[in-house]
């Protein structure tokens, strides 16, 4: 691999103690870091390396999913890291740092290829962007890469104004925006499942498919993230971006071969098939909630409005349900159901396809059989389980439901942080956010935004622990289904 300056902006911050240097060790210990790296991290605070190499060293123990046992290689990989001071607003700190990377590539005879992390607030996207241009740092003969965090923008236009002002110093091909359900193993094993499978692909459209449900629930409430969340709502912290790329990820036909480029370009025609909804539609097709408070695991949980830095009279969403449809020749008549929220009663993100059932009314005692479902368990474990019917025939025929059941994959499975650095090292932006499909994200969630915003769409509260609102249930119960494993 091509020797990397990894310069990571907001060093000292939660993302990069929490996910990115755990992701950087692994890689490491897993061999899939360029033999030529380095990385420097950028905070506002003093620290000398060593003290920063110790604070790597700390988040590693504590959050690395491999044990960190041997101190040579340790010692080895700490030896990469760098600190340097730079406040994002100071135009000198860029010189800095600009003459401090230069001096190491010349030192260890490395290309000058350079990638920007920015783990920082989004209200920093854009000087940053524009200060590494201006300082020279993104213009050495070697490759430059930016990559970036959600949120991208808070509404259309905002994310709008953002990818212009980023656009002017860097290419859309050199901006990698990480969606981290894009590096979940199971996600990216989703573009393959039916590309690969015969037997599903010849199931995998509106002749076989009754409709799909998208769930991804928590048992946490709004925690320690009161001032971002407050402001965001699921809508924009889950629906927007993480939803909706699971929809385009599971309702993708790829070609053999595909390549990174057919995979956006698809998941591009799937956002432009999606049937916008129109103001009148808003409130039948949408369900906003807010949980109360409840019991989760059998102790007792305060509502969402009596949350630490939560206002009294908060009109948040920490839930939302939506019936999608994508207007295209292999899902037209599906409908899909997609919900996220807070405080629910179990922790799960998981996609199931409901089949249709052409024997219905065969037989009198039909009742008893249940519809195939295909159900692909993203978090916390790896599960694609299949539904089919069997019957004894001892049984007076009754049907009964038979589960097959493949576990994906043993512990220690890679984090979603580790494929998402690899693959940007290695600039492949498969599982990386095109900015199309953001643009056209947030084209598809604006009229929901504009609704929630003029208080068109009640907001219905919901006991902590529980399933969501019941207005959830009955989005499904008028077309004749209902969620499935919510018991
Ligand atoms: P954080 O507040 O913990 O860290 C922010 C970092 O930015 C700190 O290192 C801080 O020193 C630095 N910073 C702030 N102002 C600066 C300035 N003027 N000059 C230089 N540095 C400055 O935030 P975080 O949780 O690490 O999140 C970083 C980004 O990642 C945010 O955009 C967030 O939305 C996104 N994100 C975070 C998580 C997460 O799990 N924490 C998950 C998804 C996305």
């Amino acid at each position: 691999m091509e020797s990397t300056t990894f310069v990571l902006f907001g060093a000292t911050g939660d993302l990069a103690k929490r996910k990115i240097y755990p992701a950087l060790y692994n890689l490491f210990v897993d061999q899939k870091l360029p033999e030529a790296f380095r990385v420097f991290g950028l905070g506002r605070r003093e620290l000398s390396d060593e003290a920063f190499q110790t604070s790597v060293e700390q988040s590693l123990r504590k959050f690395s999913r491999r044990e960190v046992k041997d101190p040579v290689l340790l010692n080895k990989f700490l030896q990469t890291f760098r600190y340097s001071v730079l406040d994002v607003s100071h135009k000198e700190d860029y010189q800095k740092l600009l003459q401090l990377v230069e001096q190491q590539e010349e030192e260890l005879r490395m290309a000058p290829n350079r990638m920007f992390y920015l783990s920082v607030g989004p209200e920093f996207f854009e000087t940053i962007a524009a200060s590494i241009q201006e300082s020279g740092l993104g213009s050495a003969s070697g490759w430059k890469r930016l990559v970036i965090e959600k949120p991208f923008g808070h509404d259309l236009q905002s994310a709008r104004e953002l990818n212009n002002n980023l656009s002017k110093s860097f290419t859309e091909d050199e901006i990698f925006r990480i969606d981290h359900y894009l590096g979940k193993p199971m996600v990216q094993k989703l573009e393959m499942l039916q590309q690969s499978n015969p037997v599903l692909q010849a199931l995998w459209d509106n002749r076989y498919i009754a409709n799909v449900q998208i769930t991804a629930n928590e048992i946490v409430g709004v925690e320690e993230r009161a001032g971002y969340y407050d402001h965001v709502g699921a809508v924009r912290d889950m629906f927007q971006n993480h939803m909706l790329q699971l929809l385009m990820m599971l309702t993708i036909h790829l070609p053999n071969n595909s390549t990174s480029e057919n995979v956006r370009f698809k998941k591009k025609l799937v956002m432009e098939a999606l049937e916008l909804l129109q103001k009148e539609d808003i409130g039948s097709h949408v369900v906003r909630g807010q949980y109360g408070a409840g019991t989760i695991q059998s102790k007792p949980v305060f509502g969402y409005t009596s949350e630490p830095n939560i206002p009294a009279d908060s009109s948040n969403d920490t839930f939302i349900a939506v019936k999608l449809q994508i207007d295209d020749y292999s899902w037209r008549g599906v409908p899909f159901y997609i919900r996220t929220g807070k405080r629910m009663k179990d922790k799960s993100t998981r996609i199931v396809i409901e089949f249709k059932e052409p024997l219905k009314q065969s037989k009198a005692n039909d009742d008893t059989k249940k519809p195939n479902l295909l159900v692909i368990e993203i978090s916390p474990n790896e599960v694609i389980s299949l539904q089919l019917n069997t019957r004894n025939p001892q049984n007076k025929g009754e049907f009964k439901p038979m589960h097959i059941d493949f576990h994906e994959s043993g512990d220690n499975v890679p984090e979603a942080y580790e494929n998402l650095i690899s693959d940007a090292l290695h600039g492949d932006s498969t599982f990386f956010a095109h900015w199309d499909e953001v643009e056209l994200s947030w084209q598809w969630v604006q009229p929901i935004l504009d609704a929630y915003e003029e208080n068109r769409v009640p907001l219905h509260l919901y006991a902590a622990g529980s399933n969501g609102p019941t207005e959830s249930d009955e989005l499904l119960a008028q077309d004749g289904y209902h969620w499935w494993f919510d018991e």
